[in-house]
């Protein structure tokens, strides 16, 4: 007889395979597997991981929002007190980078660069309700139409890390000029459209600029 934790590690893999090979859902391979074995057990961590697997395509791609969004939710578990983060989970200071073509923004107030548009982790917008349970339905519905995020959600980038190590929560102020451009939670928090996102690193939109200098790289590289 093996140990549960065997079984619902064997279980996961099982499941993982009949998704990839069968082009299934995790429900339906996690069905398929039960009429076969009944008994079959698969843990809260196992079943996460394999929803995962699923929206991502039956694929690991590493560079996904949802994937770094997962990695970041570990993140507590296994660094309880956030003391020694591994390196690769901050983004590259966009500083540290000689030219990107990616989307750069910056600071407001003192042009300092701060994230790429990669580092972004967008989520599905909430629905008001939820946000606005203490409204009046009618009114629920018109703030319904004009719920917007009013922040980025961004993976923590290098720059963040003096902020980050040893605190819950505080706030993220620009490396350069000091003023203020968000806030950080490692338990999450609440966009303006009522989602939750956990762990949180938002950034205002109205206190960065989106800066799209891909035409200015090829202009360059044209008449060099
Ligand atoms: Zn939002
Ligand atoms: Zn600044």
């Amino acid at each position: 007889m093996q140990d549960h934790a065997g079984v619902s590690r064997s279980a996961a893999v099982v499941t993982a395979f009949i998704m990839k090979t069968d082009d299934l859902t995790f429900e339906e391979a996690h069905n398929k597997l039960q009429a076969v074995k009944p008994d079959v057990k698969i843990n809260d961590g196992f079943v996460k991981q394999l929803k995962l697997y699923e929206v991502m395509g039956c694929k690991v791609d590493l560079t996904s929002a949802d994937y770094k969004q997962y990695r970041l939710q570990k993140i507590i578990d296994k660094y309880p007190e956030l003391q020694n983060l591994p390196r690769e989970l901050f983004a590259l200071d966009p500083m540290s980078l000689e030219k990107t073509d990616d989307v750069l923004y910056r600071c407001r107030k003192c042009r300092r660069s701060l994230f790429r548009g990669s580092s972004i982790l967008n989520h599905v917008p909430g629905t008001g309700p939820i946000a606005f349970a203490h409204k009046r339905f009618t009114q629920t519905l018109r703030e319904e139409d004009q719920t917007k995020c009013t922040s980025y959600f961004i993976e923590p980038v290098q720059w963040m890390e003096p902020a980050l190590l040893g605190v819950l929560d505080g706030q993220l102020l620009c490396p350069k000029c000091r003023s203020k451009l968000g806030s950080f939670n490692w338990y999450g928090d609440q966009c303006s459209c009522a989602r939750w996102v956990t762990p949180a690193f938002q950034i205002h939109k109205n206190r960065v600029d989106e800066m799209k200098h891909l035409k200015f790289s090829s202009v360059r590289n044209v008449s060099s």
